[in-house]
């Protein structure tokens, strides 16, 4: 069908603007088989096999990421794949590699990544390496031309919110002929789209902000261009199953209607929690990138539009016992893991990384809903108060 030109919003909320083929409805079908049925000839009407490879319900999902990501789509057919949880798509990307690839990743991003990495990928034969890529001398530096095939960029990067420049991380990786994966979780293609800075291929924790409601674990990989390694990403979630089910894809396709208006909203009060907090005798930093003292402002200005995103971190200046009592003065904040649902979240990431983690014992991460920002401030106000009361006579 032909697609109207219109905005990503528009998109999304009609959930790509297609009606249900059978019923008319506006409101996509989930489609629960795990098989399809040959013709008498052996073929297949729809040359769907079996659910694993492919699933009516997935493309929904993936249809409607690929346009708001600005994937490859070509003759009906998007550069997306959905995954059973972001850490499948992840290491879906890192499997496709070739045992001897060097890879480079950002030294500050999502620890299950680094998790992976260090207790998986050395058996997997991969030469992993952990730069500071928001130092592109040390990138530079690190770049091994003709060796690494991969630099994976998380931005900002969880939980300090450090900003990598995509565009030049794209140029030297491709100087060198490396491929530049950005997980774009946090940033969401609501604020950020990696491939209009160069990147190569985009991962998701669907999980996070575009299901945006704590109730579904899921996440992608997207590409530029349906290349070789893209069909070996692909051919990978064949054969090795780690897909979604119909009803986790389908609420995905409901969560993503959505996105803009969440996005929006949780980036708005996010910068109205760090203006407030900025300077607060009980803390330590704020870590924001839409804060203008924040060291990757200016990239973030540049690379981020309508926003800087719903995450922020605040680091205590009476050390972890302040953070604790930050965390159990909260009366509005929720005490939990994870990010980009529509309740605001606290959580000590040192406690939830565990001894190995090399995240300031000091640093509460926040992720904001979508309530109202003056119950979220009174909140934070109040236990920061409580936590610290002789730093605000
Ligand atoms: N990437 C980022 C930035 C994340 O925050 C997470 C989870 O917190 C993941 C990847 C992993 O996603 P999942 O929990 O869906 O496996």
């Amino acid at each position: 069908m032909e697609r109207l030109s219109v905005a990503p919003e528009t998109l999304a909320a009609q959930g790509l603007g297609e009606a249900d083929p059978t019923s008319g409805g506006l409101v996509p079908v989930i489609t629960p088989a795990t098989n399809y049925e040959r013709r008498p000839d052996g073929s297949y009407p729809q040359d769907r096999v079996y659910t694993r490879a492919d699933n009516p319900t997935y493309e929904l999902a993936e249809g409607l990421l690929a346009a708001l990501e600005g994937a490859a789509i070509e003759g009906g057919n998007c550069a997306c794949a959905l995954f059973a949880s972001g850490m499948a798509a992840a290491t879906a990307v890192f499997q496709s590699l070739l045992p001897g690839d060097h890879v480079l990743v950002s030294r500050i991003l999502y620890w299950g990544v680094r998790k992976w990495l260090s207790e998986f990928a050395l058996t997997w034969g991969l030469d992993v390496e952990f730069v500071d890529t928001t130092d592109l001398d040390a990138l530079a530096s690190a770049i091994r031309p003709g060796r690494t095939r991969l630099v994976w960029v998380e931005t900002p990067a969880n939980p300090m919110w450090d900003v990598t420049d995509l565009a030049a991380v794209g140029e030297l990786a491709h100087a060198a002929g490396a491929r530049v994966a950005v997980d774009n979780t946090v940033s969401t293609p609501v604020l950020t789209r990696p491939f209009e800075h160069g990147a190569d291929l985009v991962m998701h924790s669907a999980t996070k902000y575009l299901n945006g409601h704590s109730d579904v674990l899921a996440g992608a990989v997207l590409s530029a261009r349906r290349d070789p390694f893209w069909e070996r990403i692909r051919s990978w979630r064949r054969n090795a199953g780690a897909v979604p089910g119909p009803f986790e894809a389908w609420l995905l396709q409901r969560g993503m209607r959505t996105l803009f208006l969440r996005v929006h909203r949780a980036s708005e009060t996010a910068l109205a929690i760090a203006t407030h907090l900025a300077g607060h005798p009980a803390l330590r930093d704020v870590l924001y990138p839409g804060l203008p003292s924040h060291p990757g402002h200016q990239i973030a200005a540049r690379q981020m539009s309508g926003g800087f995103g719903g995450m922020l971190s605040i680091r205590m200046a009476g050390g972890p016992e302040h953070a604790a009592a930050v965390l159990r003065g909260v009366r509005v904040f929720k005490r939990a893991t994870s990010l980009g649902g529509v309740e605001s979240l606290i959580e000590h990431r040192g406690l939830t990384e565990g001894p190995s983690s090399p995240v300031p014992p000091d640093l509460l991460r926040l992720s904001i809903g979508i309530e109202a920002a003056a119950d979220l401030i009174a909140d934070l106000a109040a236990a920061l108060a409580a936590a610290q009361p002789e730093a605000l006579t």
